[in-house]
């Protein structure tokens, strides 16, 4: 096996270095900084979520709030560490003004960055949650539907198109927002276990 010259995080790093002055859309006027990952760049599935709100906008980081509270548990109960079997970032890197959904113009130029980090991490299976990641990354425009079934996305980056399996699952978001309802808990999580192996295939 040939020896990469960069290490992944040094690759990160100077992908956190390039987009921290984007000013590509205009979140870039409202936000206290860009949000891009946590978790591992080992890991082999790479989760992305909505948009950074307040508490991630204040930290940097993406899911450090009550809905990445949620998502950690879930994670936990699908027999994943979150600082070790996945990475996670968000369709777009700029919290938008009062947490409203990001717009298409704003997806499309924050892309290249969400591609970015996929070329340096190198996953093998893509968890897709809530709406507006179902229907960005993987064109679904019915979560409650097609939760839990395996699909395959194609993303491209300049000339390089990457095919990735995915599957969406709820936002964590709405699992706090209904009270912790049995019910979708037991959906989200029998997902997430579903998206390991598929990244593990
Ligand atoms: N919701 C998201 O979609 N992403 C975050 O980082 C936090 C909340």
């Amino acid at each position: 096996m040939t020896k990469e010259k960069y290490t992944k995080l040094e690759h990160l790093d100077v992908h956190e270095r390039y987009w921290k002055h984007c000013g590509r859309c205009e979140l870039c006027m409202d936000r206290k900084q860009v949000v891009n990952w946590r978790g591992s760049p080992d890991a082999k599935l790479f989760v992305i979520g909505e948009a950074p709100g307040r508490d991630e906008d204040e930290i940097g980081s993406p899911f450090v709030g009550k809905a990445g509270r949620k998502l950690d548990e879930l994670f936990y109960k699908a027999g994943l560490q979150p600082n070790e079997d996945v990475f996670i970032a968000n369709v777009i890197g700029c919290r938008p003004p009062n947490n409203r959904l990001p717009r298409v113009s704003e997806v499309k130029q924050c892309r290249e960055r969400l591609a970015w980090l996929l070329l340096i991490v190198k996953p093998t299976a893509l968890l897709l949650l809530g709406g507006t990641a179902a229907l960005r990354i993987a064109g679904i425009t019915a979560i409650s539907k097609w939760q839990g079934c395996p699909t395959t996305v194609e993303i491209a980056q300049g000339r390089v198109i990457m095919q990735y399996p995915a599957i969406a699952t709820f936002h964590p978001s709405y699992l706090v927002r209904i009270g912790d309802n049995a019910e979708i808990k037991k959906k989200m999580i029998s997902t997430i276990k579903k998206a390991k192996e598929m990244a593990c295939r």
